[in-house]
């Protein structure tokens, strides 16, 4: 599914399984759970849909 990456706030594709997040226009290529982290560090307002996930 897309999701917005948390670098460049383009679509980004999360894998169906959770697997993988990539963004091909900031080259992101990272786990789910690193992913996670780093938008939780990064911007608080995601926290929100994080909570989906728990
Ligand atoms: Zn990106």
């Amino acid at each position: 599914m897309k999701i917005k990456c948390p670098d460049c706030s383009k679509p980004a594709e999360l894998a169906d399984d959770f697997s993988f997040v990539k963004c091909e226009y900031c080259l992101i290529d990272m786990t789910y759970g690193e992913y996670v982290k780093y938008i939780a560090y990064k911007d608080s307002r995601y926290r929100d849909i994080l909570s989906d996930y728990k």
